[in-house]
Order: C-alpha cells, then sequence, then structure tokens
C-alpha cells in the first residue's frame, strides 16, 4: 500500500479539485493515505516574492479555511516549510508520500522552474482540468510551436460546461505532520497587514461574497467602470479565484444555477473566458511577466527611468487626481477596478514614459488578487507592447468628468481636493484663485501641480508607437513564433476596443 500527496498551489479548495480526486480514488486500489500539503516557501516573504502582508494574510486565510475543509472530511492540511524543491524532494525521499498528485497551472519565474522540476520527477503526475490547453511542443525560448488557439473556445466552454469533480465524502487521517502553523509564519516573516477593506481569505468566504453579489446582479453593467461603484458592484471574486479558493467553473455554475439570465450574467460569463484566456497566455509563453513580447518594444523607456516620476506615480502624487486617487486606493486596498488598472498602467508608460515592467511588479506586489497570468499581459495589452493593440491613451481628466462626476472616489482617496467644487476635480490646477481661496485648498502646495503636461506627452507617445507600427506588424504576422507567443484570441477586434467600451469583450468573440 501507498501514500499519495496532494501539492497544493493555486488550488486552495477541495472541490472542484481534480488532483484530490485523483487521490481519492486511489484509495479504492493502490494507496491507503492521502497527504493534502502546502509548502510555506521563505522565498515568497521576500523581496523576490513581490507580495505585500496583506495578500500573504489573505494566502494564510485561504490556507486556514482549507485546513477547516480537510478536517470536516476527517483529514487535514500538512505544511511543510522550506525551498519548495528539496522541501518535496525530502518528503518524498523519507518514505512518508510515494506519489506526488498536482493540478496543472500556468507559471512564470521562479515557480515555474520549481515546477518543471518537480512535474518531471517519476514520482509526481500532474491533472489537467482547468479548460487551459498545455503544450510540450516548444522552441527554446519557451513559446508553443503549435497553435493553442484553433477550437481553443468550444474547449474552454466544455470545462466550464462540465461537471466539476466532487469534494470526497471523507478521507483517512493525514499521516505527515506539519513542520509549521500559520502564526508561526506571520511571527517569523513579520506579516503586518497595512491595506483596509481586504475581504476575507477562503472558499467559505468567496461563497458568500457570490451570493451577496448575485443577489445585486441586474446593477452589474452600470458598476463596472465608475471605479466608486465598482468597490461593491463587481463580483470581487479576483482574489478567490487566483488563490483557487473557488475555481472559474465553480463561479460559472452558481451564475447558471442561482442568477436569473441578464446582461450582468453574460458580462460576468465573458469575463470568466477572459480569465482563462489570460491564463492560456502565459501558459504559451511564460516570458509574458519579463521581456515584452513583442522584441521592436524590447526595454522602451529603459533608459529614461525617472525616479522622481516613478516616485510620484507610486505615491499618487502626480497632480492628476484620477490617477493619484486610483495609485492611493491601489496600495491602500490592493484592489482596482479593471478601468483605473488600465489608467495607471497606460499612464505610467505613454504619458510618464517609464519601463512598463517597473510599473507592473509595483502593481503586482500590492494586489490581493495579483495573477500574473493576467497582470503582465493586461500591462502589455494595454501599453500596446504587443503591436497589435490599439495605442489607447486615455486622458485622466475625461476619466475623472466621465466615471466619477460627482467626485466620490477622487474625494475619497485625495481627501485634500474634497472641498473643491466637483467641477475643478478633474483639473485641479487650473482652478480660479478666488475660488481656491474659498475652499481652502492652495494648488501647488496642498496638492501638486500636474508633473508633466498630458496632451504633449500623449502626442508623443502616438507619435513614437506610429513610427514603431510598420516593424511591430511585421514581428508579429500571423504564424510568426511571436504571433504564437501572444497567443492572441481570434476576437472581433472592432467591437470592442473604444474606450467608451468597457475595454473587454463577450463570450462570441474568442
Ligand atoms: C493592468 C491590469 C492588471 C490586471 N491585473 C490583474 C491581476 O493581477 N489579477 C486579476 O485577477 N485581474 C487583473 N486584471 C483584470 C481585472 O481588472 C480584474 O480581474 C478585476 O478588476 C477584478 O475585480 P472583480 O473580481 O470584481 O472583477 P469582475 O468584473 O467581477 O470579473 C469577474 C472575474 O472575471 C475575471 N476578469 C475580469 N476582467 C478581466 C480581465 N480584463 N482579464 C482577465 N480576467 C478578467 C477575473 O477573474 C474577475 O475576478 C488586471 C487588469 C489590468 C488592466
Amino acid at each position: 500500500m501507498s501514500t499519495v500527496a496532494v501539492w497544493h498551489r493555486a488550488d486552495l479548495r477541495t472541490a472542484d479539485n481534480a488532483a484530490l480526486a485523483a487521490a481519492a480514488s486511489a484509495l479504492d486500489g493502490e494507496a491507503d493515505a492521502v497527504v493534502p500539503l502546502f509548502v510555506v516557501d521563505p522565498h515568497y516573504y521576500g523581496e523576490d516574492g513581490l507580495a505585500c502582508d496583506s495578500r500573504l494574510r489573505f494566502l494564510h486565510e485561504c490556507l486556514l479555511d482549507l485546513d477547516r475543509q480537510y478536517e470536516a472530511l476527517g483529514s487535514s492540511l500538512t505544511l511543510l516549510r522550506g525551498d519548495t524543491q528539496r522541501r518535496l524532494r525530502r518528503v518524498l525521499d523519507s518514505g512518508g508520500v510515494d506519489r506526488l498528485l498536482v493540478n496543472r497551472h500556468p507559471t512564470s519565474r521562479r515557480g515555474k522552474a520549481v515546477a518543471d522540476e518537480v512535474l518531471n520527477w517519476a514520482a509526481t503526475d500532474a491533472v489537467a482540468d482547468d479548460g487551459l490547453r498545455y503544450v510540450e511542443n516548444r522552441h527554446r525560448d519557451g513559446t508553443v510551436a503549435v497553435d493553442t488557439r484553433e477550437g481553443w473556445r468550444e474547449e474552454c466552454e466544455a470545462y466550464f460546461e462540465g461537471e466539476p469533480t466532487s469534494r470526497p465524502a471523507s478521507l483517512p487521517s493525514n499521516p505527515v505532520d506539519s513542520d509549521t502553523t500559520i502564526e508561526a509564519i506571520e511571527d517569523e516573516f513579520d506579516v503586518t497587514p497595512a491595506k483596509h477593506d481586504v475581504p476575507e481569505g477562503g472558499t467559505l468566504a468567496g461563497n458568500a461574497r457570490l451570493s451577496t453579489f448575485l443577489e445585486g446582479i441586474r446593477d452589474y453593467p452600470g458598476s463596472v467602470a465608475p471605479p466608486a461603484a465598482a468597490a461593491d458592484g463587481t463580483t470581487r471574486l479576483s482574489p478567490y479565484l487566483a488563490f483557487g479558493a473557488l475555481s472559474p467553473r465553480q463561479v460559472y455554475r452558481r451564475l447558471h444555477e442561482e442568477a436569473p439570465a441578464c446582461r450582468g450574467r453574460e458580462m460576468v460569463v465573458s469575463r470568466l473566458f477572459w480569465n482563462r484566456h489570460y491564463h492560456q497566455k502565459l501558459a504559451d509563453w511564460p516570458g509574458w511577466t519579463q521581456r515584452s513580447v513583442n522584441p521592436v518594444f524590447r526595454g522602451l523607456f529603459l533608459d529614461q527611468h525617472d525616479p522622481d516620476l516613478d516616485r510620484a506615480w507610486r505615491t499618487g502624487q502626480t497632480g492628476f487626481p484620477m490617477v493619484d486617487a486610483a495609485m492611493r486606493a491601489l496600495v491602500e486596498t490592493g484592489w482596482l477596478n479593471f478601468r483605473m488598472r488600465a489608467l495607471v498602467a497606460t499612464f505610467y508608460v505613454y504619458v510618464l514614459k517609464q519601463w512598463w515592467k517597473r510599473g507592473a511588479d509595483f502593481m503586482y506586489a500590492h494586489l490581493i488578487d495579483a495573477d500574473a497570468a493576467i497582470n503582465y499581459t493586461q500591462w502589455q495589452s494595454q501599453c500596446n507592447l504587443t503591436g497589435v493593440h490599439p495605442v489607447r491613451v486615455y486622458d485622466p481628466a475625461k476619466q475623472a468628468r466621465e466615471y466619477d462626476p460627482d467626485g466620490a472616489f477622487i474625494r475619497e482617496y485625495v481627501p485634500e481636493l474634497a472641498p473643491l467644487p466637483d467641477e475643478q476635480l478633474p483639473r485641479p490646477e487650473k482652478t480660479p484663485e478666488h475660488i481656491q481661496q474659498e475652499c481652502g485648498v492652495d494648488i501647488g502646495t496642498d496638492y501638486p501641480r500636474p508633473v508633466v503636461d498630458y496632451e504633449q506627452e500623449a502626442a508623443e507617445a502616438r507619435r513614437l508607437y506610429s513610427d514603431l507600427a510598420d516593424r511591430a506588424r511585421e514581428a508579429i504576422r500571423e504564424g510568426s513564433r511571436v504571433w504564437r507567443r501572444a497567443s492572441l484570441s481570434r476576437r472581433r477586434r472592432s467591437q470592442t476596443d473604444t474606450e467608451s467600451s468597457t475595454g473587454q469583450t463577450q463570450l462570441d468573440d474568442f
């Protein structure tokens, strides 16, 4: 008889978990014990981990919740502490575990190097049940050598429509002890969450959030774009999906079983497909987190690093209130709606002319829902490092007028501007002197003047990208390696890429 371990990574749940279901069915044959385990790797607690303490706390809550789920089944979660690869090897070599089961998941950087090694071991079996295609046939630079997009939408739809794997009815007790506890880890790494309004982690909390959202799903279409309305009006499921406390399919199922057929439901479903689409991109080319996908844009603005502009952006002191409110919201709460993420990313690259990766890493470090597969690919798409996306330079003042007309978002995060009348908030530097005096706000002292000239910088960005457009298109011509690496969907671009749209697309467009 043997012992089968389930190595949890971004699948912190017991239902719709194919690796766990496979381990449970092994109990009918070769196995007599199952070891659910998670490795707490110090690498993710240091600088390279790019994870703020609030995200670490969210992860810890997911792990505590996962342990409770296992306890209800008669088992428990083993926490191992150390370098992931070495710690897993040790548990196999000690004879405590004979076989390692793991759900496939697109990763990059260190996570990928570790997973590549562990998945190569004879004792490891990887299970894929997430709607994605995992292709072994690759070029030396990691790009898939085949077209993963042919028939992709149908296969992904089949995943969503398929029956989720059920949670085992019970499990035998777990024979492998933990090395550590969540409490000890929080002490050791001095995890001190500084953000406010961060949701609680775990499957239970994720399902509760989904229940609340479903009650108001008809309001979703009107809540997506305005940042103040989005804070309560979108699903807010992203961190649960990122850590796998819920699977995309579980959310899809509940939407279909419990929500009325309405525009809100359609829109959320299309976004779940977006989630899968971006994960397919990382599965097709793990380099997305490191280098621009189109070589023509590689290193763009790298030598123009301006620490003052960079700092102004990070701290929300650019003098553009919509950008500053969004950056402060990101740092204070770890969440932004799609439109504000797109605004601050494009502002960083097109307007401030800073190298995209510094900004993308900063956002990744602060997001509670940080997902390498979405964050870096979105940055590159929004900033057209692909060569196929439109150069959409959002005007922060126009965004404020259209999506924050009563100034609720700006006033919440840039309180020093709160006394100004609504109409001055998009461009406070244009407020007449006497109004500044009446309101007791001195622009230039209480709040900075714009750090750059928006119109001039936007025009220059458009000129620069237009000069590079032919070379960029040539590099990404259909069938080329760069084209495969970009993992482009078959969507109909014209319907979606206008600034007035939500910036998202529909299911039929894949
Ligand atoms: C520059 C940039 C960086 C981003 N980084 C991340 C990230 O690290 N993690 C992350 O989960 N999302 C990221 N997004 C996508 C999107 O902004 C968030 O998924 C969304 O705001 C999360 O809030 P929600 O769960 O309430 O979304 P909802 O509007 O309720 O959508 C439901 C779910 O659909 C998926 N989804 C929605 N929009 C997108 C999208 N554009 N691309 C892919 N999936 C989507 C998410 O899983 C989301 O939870 C990024 C977008 C941009 C422009």
